[in-house]
Formats: C-alpha cells, sequence, structure tokens
C-alpha cells in the first residue's frame, strides 16, 4: 500500500490486528504467459460458451427477484459430477456450493473455527489459511511436512493430541508443493480425529478433518478422493472447487462434500443468497459439458510429467534442479535457488510470469499450454545461465 493510503488508514477504526495488513493476492500483470495462479489455460469451447449465454439469458429476466438459496439444482450437480469423477455417490443435502472454494474455506473457518479455537494445517501449504483464520478468529498452528513434502502422519497425530484444534486442514494435492495425500493416511487422521479432542469444548466434541482437493481432478489415474470417504465419516469435510480441471476460475464456483450435520452447520453461517442467479445459471451450463471442460486434464498431467523430468535435467550453480513430485497442474522446483526473486524477475522480463511462493529456494510454474511451456522453457534456460 502507498504512503498516502495508509495515512488515510490511520484515521479509520480498522481492526488492530489488521493494521499494517495488505490484501492478498498474486501479481495481475498483463503479460504474455502467466503461469502463476494455478488456471487451466484452456479457454471454454464456442459450444461451451454458448450454452452459458443462453442459460444465462433464459434467467435474465428473474434478475428482479433472489435467487435459490439453497441452490438445489446446482447442489445435484455436484452430486452428479462427483458420482460420475469419483465414484462417490452423494445426495443434495451432502453438498453445498459457494463462491469459489475460498468462501467454501471461509464459511468453514466460521462455523468450525472463532475465538478460543484452533485450526491446524500442515507447512508448507497454501497461503489463504493463516488468512482465513485471523478473519474469523482462529488460532492457526502448523504441523511440519516430511522433507520430500509428505505429510508426517505421527508428527501430525502428535499436534491433533497436543493442540486440541477444532479443524485439521489437509490439502490434497497440497499447495504449493503439489504433494498427493494417500488415502491410508487420510483414514489415520479421520480415525485418531474421530475420538480426539476440541480445545475449550465440551466432551464428547471431535475435530473435523477438512481436506481441500482444488486439485484432485489432476492426481494420477486411479487414485481415490477423499469424497469416497464421506459416508464413512461424519467429521470430513472435502472442498472442491470449479477453478481448476474444470477450466472455470472466473465464474467463481467451489463446493463443499460431508455430511449433512456439517452442510448443516455451513447453512448456518452462510450469507443470504450468497451465490447469485447468474452464477448458478453459468455453472449449471458449465456441467452440461462437463467432457469437453475436462478434455484438456489429461493433456496438462502429460505436459506436467515431461515438464518436470525436463526440469530435473536443468542446472543452477553446477546442481541439478529438484523437483518435488506432483499430482497437481503445478510444479515446485529449484530447491536451492538463492536468488529466486531475481530468478522470477528475470522470466518476467522475458514475458514469463510465475510465482514466488513457497519455502526459501523453491519456485512454483503452473501448466500453460505447449506453445506457453515452451516459451517458458526457453526463457528458464536463459534466465538459468545469466543468473548463475
Ligand atoms: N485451495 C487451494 C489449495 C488453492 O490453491 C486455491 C486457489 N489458488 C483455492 C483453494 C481457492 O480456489 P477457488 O476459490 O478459485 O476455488
Amino acid at each position: 500500500m502507498t504512503q498516502e493510503t495508509n495515512e488515510i488508514l490511520a484515521n479509520l477504526p480498522l481492526r488492530n490486528d489488521l493494521i499494517g495488513e495488505t490484501p492478498y493476492g498474486a501479481p495481475q500483470l498483463d503479460v504474455p504467459v502467466c503461469l502463476n495462479v494455478n488456471e487451466n489455460p484452456y479457454e471454454p469451447n464456442p459450444d461451451v460458451c454458448a450454452t452459458i449465454a443462453r442459460r444465462v439469458g433464459e434467467i435474465a429476466h428473474t434478475l428482479n427477484r433472489y435467487p435459490d438459496r439453497e441452490h438445489v439444482a446446482l447442489r445435484q450437480a455436484f452430486a452428479d459430477y462427483l458420482a460420475q469423477e469419483s465414484g462417490a455417490h452423494l445426495s443434495v443435502d451432502q453438498l453445498w456450493g459457494a463462491n469459489g472454494s475460498n468462501e467454501i474455506m471461509l464459511q468453514l473457518f466460521q462455523a468450525f473455527g472463532g475465538p478460543g479455537r484452533t485450526a491446524l494445517g500442515c507447512d508448507p501449504t497454501y497461503s489463504m489459511y493463516p488468512e482465513y483464520a485471523r478473519d474469523t478468529f482462529t488460532g492457526w498452528k502448523l504441523a511440519h511436512r516430511n522433507a520430500d513434502f509428505t505429510l508426517d502422519v505421527d508428527a501430525a497425530i502428535e499436534a491433533i493430541q497436543e493442540i486440541k484444534p477444532s479443524m485439521v486442514i489437509l490439502t490434497s494435492p497440497n499447495n504449493p508443493t503439489g504433494t498427493p495425500l494417500p488415502t491410508a493416511d487420510l483414514e489415520r487422521i479421520l480415525d485418531v480425529c474421530e475420538h480426539a479432542d476440541v480445545s475449550g469444548a465440551a466432551e464428547g466434541v471431535h475435530p473435523i478433518v477438512v481436506v481441500d482437493e482444488a486439485y484432485i481432478e489432476f492426481r494420477n489415474p486411479g487414485t481415490p478422493s477423499a469424497v469416497t470417504l464421506i459416508d464413512r465419516y461424519a467429521n470430513l469435510a472435502v472442498s472442491r472447487t470449479m477453478s481448476k480441471a474444470f477450466a472455470f476460475a472466473g465464474a467463481r464456483v467451489g463446493y463443499l462434500a460431508a455430511s449433512k450435520g456439517i452442510i448443516d452447520c455451513v447453512r448456518i453461517v452462510r450469507m443470504p443468497y450468497h451465490l447469485s442467479a447468474i452464477t448458478q445459471a453459468a455453472a449449471l451450463a458449465a456441467f452440461e459439458h462437463t467432457d469437453e471442460q475436462l478434455s484438456r486434464v489429461a493433456h496438462l498431467r502429460d505436459i506436467r510429467e515431461q515438464t518436470a523430468v525436463w526440469l530435473a535435467t536443468q542446472t543452477y550453480q553446477g546442481q541439478p534442479l529438484e523437483v518435488a513430485a506432483s499430482e497437481s497442474n503445478f510444479l515446485l522446483f529449484g530447491g536451492h535457488f538463492d536468488k529466486r526473486e531475481r530468478i522470477f524477475d528475470e522470466l518476467l522480463n522475458r514475458g514469463i510470469l510465475i510465482r514466488v511462493v513457497g519455502p526459501d529456494g523453491w519456485l512454483r510454474v503452473c501448466m500453460g499450454t505447449d506453445d506457453e511451456m515452451a516459451q517458458f522453457r526457453e526463457a528458464l534456460t536463459q534466465v538459468l545461465r545469466i543468473v548463475e
């Protein structure tokens, strides 16, 4: 923020804990190759665009009325999608939608966090979690991951028993590392949480386990999604989004799959009519074209594998680059970049925007089209030569 804005803010009764804070977000720059926010690089095809325009047009005359607060048709579409994508058979009352999975996560924190409560994550992980915690006056604690970024399940269980969080946040695949969470590890944590205490809560109250599956469609084929465990675990909440594999980030649609009990808790804190009629119509229209929307996912997975192999053959200061094993649409790479900001800047000078995120020494790049990845490879080859 500029000095001028700071002076204006100084006269406003901003919450004490927000003084000095800045708005979250990666730079939105007008550059030729944007590989920084893990979007799907492929536009919806003209058929999908036409259906969206038609469906939004059909409801335009209803816009004097509030939308369906319970967005039942869309919740049914989420259920149908999960049956197709993950083989999970859930009912409308086990699903819930919101404006991006960011809003889903915030609603979970509003319902299950709060003053005196703590949420536990596993470091390194998605950098918005501490912001949801801050905004809901929830404590935020981290358990560590293994050196290869896999979950240290014993450390997580120890932290659950010591901290007694009300929410355990697991991210699969994890951002910014791309690391998947094996089902057996998730089940161990769910089993512990079914009996664990929550600090300050009545006896018999147990933590919920939130699995953030924003990137799950990019997992290697054959790996189950956590949504297949919902009928076995009443304390499991799975957050999903249409923003990534589904190529619908601009529409802002995320959803939650969980027991009816968890959904009912979230319904208490949601804003009335939080999902606009336009959003609901556009999302339903996109679900009429599920196969087209997902048609590039396998290709992006192949690009990820090829890019990981290529990155591992590159060197910086005589050492090969490290590449974190990823089941997502991005790769965390480097490991020993002592000048990662400079590498980022030099790539940007060449029109390539990636992300400085994650532990020191690493950078994250998201998978683009073939042409964008060719430009990335060419630029990085040059940059690694000059920054050394
Ligand atoms: N979870 C994770 C792990 C993410 O990386 C993101 C987006 N970067 C989100 C949730 C939020 O995505 P959206 O609000 O677009 O669904």
